[in-house]
């Protein structure tokens, strides 16, 4: 399994936490029909994005891009020590995976620059922080955390009115020990890193564009979630707060890099997880590189 790519003058690896069983297809995609899912099962099946009981197979990974500048990292998964009750295979977990994994591609917490989130939701902001004697605290010690100014202020609002738990574990916590910035879509890094406002998701979903003068990768965070909705890009999951506009801005996601040469990494596709986008049909497909 390939975790490690080359493209212009960044190097990118994957940070993989877990690759595993998630949420059914039918229930994860409310447009999905039997027949469709039929349709498609055998190649979803092969392609190991299904498992023999129709449940979607999903990866929950980092991204973490060298540019001649910068050591970022992209989306900071599920986290240890963290009470999600709703989902026991996050729920209060003390595996060192993903430790390990961001060891294996040769960096310690301490070589991060800047971690971004494309959106705040419990999967992409998890290891911002890790917990300190009883105290949750910023994992990545010297990094800039990048906030989308959109996102974070709709998670404010959301938290005032019923506690949030992962804002209030792994977002709060950075901003008290003031490690964080709040950006506008025109935000940069550099002259490598830029913002592609996606919403529908969530109100302030980003992806974040990566290279020099030209989009040599782009992170897609959960603008889609299985490579079903690169053929049908129609199809939003029940996690999209707002459905139609998912689905508007994944098929303009899909058309702006279909057919070019940029690496489009995404948060949750099944490994390899990164692919050029490519037409199929009246869809499209993410092909392996
Ligand atoms: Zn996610």
């Amino acid at each position: 399994m390939s975790l490690k790519y080359a493209v212009g003058d960044l190097t990118i690896h994957r940070i993989i936490e877990q690759e595993t069983s998630f949420v059914p297809a039918l229930e994860m995609l409310p447009g999905l029909t039997p027949e469709l899912l039929a349709e498609n099962r055998a190649w979803m099946r092969e392609a190991k994005a299904l498992d023999d009981s129709d449940t979607l197979m999903l990866c929950f990974q980092s991204y973490v891009i060298k540019t001649p500048h910068h050591t970022i990292l992209v989306d900071s998964c599920i986290g240890n020590d963290k009470p999600r009750p709703q989902r026991p295979k996050w729920n209060m977990k003390t595996d060192d995976t993903y430790l390990r994994g961001l060891n294996a591609a040769g960096f310690s917490p301490h070589d991060i620059d800047f971690v971004m989130c494309t959106h705040l939701h419990v999967d992409h902001v998890g290891w911002n922080t890790r917990l300190e004697n009883g105290r949750w605290v910023p994992t990545f010690p010297k990094a800039r955390y990048v906030f989308a100014k959109q996102e974070f202020d709709h998670w404010t609002e959301q938290n005032a009115k019923a506690e949030v738990p992962p804002f209030a574990d792994s977002v709060l916590p950075v901003v008290e020990a003031k490690r964080h910035e709040l950006v506008g879509n025109d935000h940069q890094i550099g002259d490598h890193v830029r913002i592609l406002p996606t919403p529908g998701h969530t109100p302030g979903h980003i992806a974040i564009t990566m290279g020099h003068g030209r989009d040599d990768a782009v992170f897609s965070g959960d603008l889609m979630h299985s490579p079903l909705q690169t053929l049908y890009p129609e199809l939003s999951v029940k996690f999209d707060l707002d459905q139609a506009k998912a689905a508007t801005t994944r098929r303009s996601f899909l058309e702006r890099y279909c057919d070019t040469d940029t690496l489009c990494c995404t948060a949750h596709f099944p490994s390899p997880s990164v692919g050029n986008i490519r037409r199929k049909g009246s869809g499209f497909v993410c092909a392996a590189v």
